[in-house]
């Protein structure tokens, strides 16, 4: 079968006039159910890599393809349907919506794609918040939620609607180390339990090192790509 994730030659330059270009003839192919870190220092082009494989970001040059779908000359009609089909993120900061509820923010992009969330979607966003340890809280306001909780909403809010693929730039970044590992075992969880394929960019060695492929990047080109 081929790659869920295939990346061919991409090249990123930033600016017009002034051209900065921050990666460099990246190829990467990622099959379904992998469990994959990126690693390399600030400013290597590790965003860069992951939001031009979520559809977020166009390459300059080369390809990408989601599940033989290729993206990067896709109008963005078509991109958002690829996110929404396939694509949920998580952020270093959960970026929740203060006066909603718990649920409520797992419901968002059910209220983004269809107007607002049926039956069914209430009960996917219910049970995935039972997967997540926060069966209890889905009627309190996001605000009352310690950092880690509000991490473990945002990978429910994440995965509802069959996503395949979780891209998670630092989400570990601003926890403390128990909240950290917390969040990163449930990410494990849904990867083994559900087959989701998930790329993590953490800074954190002792996250890398319990994935299954680190992916080190360094001055925006690949320079190892190791199976752990
Ligand atoms: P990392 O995530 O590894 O820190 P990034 O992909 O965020 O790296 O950034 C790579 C380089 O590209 C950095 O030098 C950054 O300043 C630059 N950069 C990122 N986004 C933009 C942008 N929208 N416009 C111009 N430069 C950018
Ligand atoms: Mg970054």
């Amino acid at each position: 079968m081929d790659s869920l994730i295939k990346i061919e030659s991409v090249n990123k330059i930033y600016g017009e006039k002034i051209k900065t270009q921050v990666l460099f003839d990246i190829d990467l192919l990622i099959n379904e159910g992998e469990f994959c870190s990126i690693i390399g220092p600030s400013g290597s082009g590790k965003s860069s890599l992951l939001n031009i494989i979520g559809a977020l970001q166009r390459p300059t040059n080369g390809s990408v393809y989601i599940e033989n779908n290729r993206i990067d000359q896709m109008n963005d009609k078509s991109l958002t349907e690829i996110r929404k089909n396939y694509i949920g993120f998580i952020y270093q900061n959960s970026n929740l919506f203060p006066d909603f509820s718990v649920l409520e923010n797992v419901l968002i992009p059910f209220y983004i794609s269809n107007g607002s969330p049926s039956k069914k979607n209430i009960e996917e966003a219910k049970n995935m918040l039972e997967k997540v340890g926060l069966k209890e809280r889905i009627n309190n306001k996001s605000t009352d939620l310690s950092g880690g909780q509000k991490q473990r909403v945002s990978i429910a809010r994440a995965l509802v609607g069959d996503k395949k693929i979780i891209l998670a730039d630092e989400p570990t970044g601003a926890l403390d180390s128990n909240s950290g590992k917390e969040v990163f075992q449930i990410m494990k969880d849904m990867n083994r339990e559900k087959n989701i394929t998930f790329i993590i960019i953490t800074h954190d060695d002792s996250i890398a090192k319990q994935t299954n492929r680190i992916i080190s990047i360094f001055d925006g080109k690949i320079t190892k790509d190791e199976k752990n």
